[in-house]
């Protein structure tokens, strides 16, 4: 077969399956109210959990006048200026790490973490939901890759009791399309007891678990040496752009000498890492996270109550499972006809059969904006019977 029938052959059989993957083109800044094409719709399907996204422009212009555009270099080189120093230190304190290490994105940190830790002969368990960038660092890293049912902790203590070799154990705190949290406070008594370390993706718990938002660990009440590997992303809650690991002295000091996504990579823009600071501030808010939690209690008590197809899952996410692809695409289609955006969420994303409507909310949505989603969701779901 020719590369291009094979390009052709591969896109007819995902429009067959209804699983082909279009853009929308916005043509306004993220937030609860978007233009998109010549519809103005109501936006439940960003991961800007705090309303943090749609802040920060001025902290941005004023930024570029202080640094200009371009880094110039990788961090090695000569790329590492002061804004993304001071950015890592504020990471570092607001995760309560003794050190913090910057990434110009959560896939390329948790691609060059993974892979800078874990080596052949190691072993890595993952849960079976993990992020994609979770596995695809697993594959580079050399390692036997397991993964374990998904949050079955008993069967990951298993494994590890019938292995001898040096553990990695990688999850997600919030899993990104079903959004229930991992027990972080388990698989660390797991992993401190099998002696192996534990690793941790808060991409979409910074800034949303714990009181003060700090994540995971302080959802959870650990101390630091139960989460020798956190990482936290930027582009999510903190509405902003980029990722960071943070951990002890000694982790980032090797990370910086061997995470080839790390050192093989131009530094982010100066500005994006001052800008940055800002939204960090922001996010200490604890206002925005009230707000959060009083939005996920009315859309799951209002969606219950409409007798929709909650999932368990008291984090922003809260996807509404429709089981096959087209018809995820058909009530998605519908709720846009009523000014209502959601993406429908599909294989291989998730898992055959288990295609769903993915809603997102956020602090910057109002109780009315609430409301408007329910009436349309019902009307949605009874009008599109399986
Ligand atoms: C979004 C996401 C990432 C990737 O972060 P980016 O900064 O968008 O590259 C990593 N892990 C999880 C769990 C995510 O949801």
């Amino acid at each position: 077969m020719s590369w291009q029938d094979r390009f052709s052959s591969a896109l007819q059989q995902r429009k067959q399956n209804h699983l082909l993957r279009q853009r929308q083109t916005l043509h306004s800044p993220q937030s609860t109210h978007v233009s998109c094409g010549n519809a103005q719709l109501l936006n439940f399907c960003s991961n800007d959990y705090l309303g943090l996204a749609n802040t920060g422009g001025d902290d941005l212009a004023r930024a570029a006048q202080d640094w200009q555009f371009g880094s110039g270099a990788s961090h090695l080189v000569c790329g590492h200026t002061r804004a993304h120093h001071d950015l890592e230190k504020a990471l570092a304190e607001f995760t309560g790490y003794p050190r913090a290490l910057l990434f110009s994105t959560g896939y390329m940190a948790n691609v060059g973490v993974i892979s800078a830790l874990a080596q052949r002969g190691d072993f890595i368990f993952q849960d079976k939901l993990n992020h994609a960038s979770l596995l695809d660092g697993a594959q580079l890293s050399r390692a036997k890759m397991t993964r374990y049912r998904h949050c079955d902790y008993q069967q990951l203590d298993d494994l590890l009791s019938a292995t001898s070799g040096d553990c990695l154990v990688v999850s997600d705190s919030i899993f990104s399309m079903d959004g229930d949290l991992a027990d972080v406070a388990r698989l660390a008594e797991i992993s401190q007891h099998h002696d192996a370390l534990l690793m941790i993706d808060d991409a979409h718990g910074i800034g949303v678990l714990g009181k003060n938002g700090h994540g995971v660990r302080e959802h959870f009440d650990l101390p630091q040496e139960a989460l020798p590997v956190y990482i936290g992303t930027l582009g999510k809650a903190l509405g902003g752009y980029g990722a960071f690991v943070a951990g002890s002295d000694d982790l980032i000091e090797y990370l910086i000498q061997f995470s080839r996504s790390y050192i093989y990579t131009t530094a982010m823009p100066p500005a994006v890492a001052q800008a940055m600071l800002g939204n960090l501030e922001r996010a200490r808010d604890n206002k925005l996270r009230e707000a959060l939690t009083d939005r996920i209690k009315l859309f799951r008590s209002g969606a219950e109550a409409r007798g929709l197809p909650l999932m368990d899952s008291e984090s922003p996410v809260q996807p509404l499972l429709t089981g096959s692809s087209d018809r995820a695409l058909r009530i998605s289609d519908s709720l846009k006809q009523q000014g209502i955006w959601i993406s429908a969420i599909r294989p291989p994303t998730v898992p055959q059969g288990e295609a769903r409507l993915r809603v997102t909310l956020t602090a910057a949505h109002t109780a009315e904006d609430i409301a408007t989603l329910l009436t349309a969701l019902e009307s949605a779901f009874t009008g599109d019977v399986q």
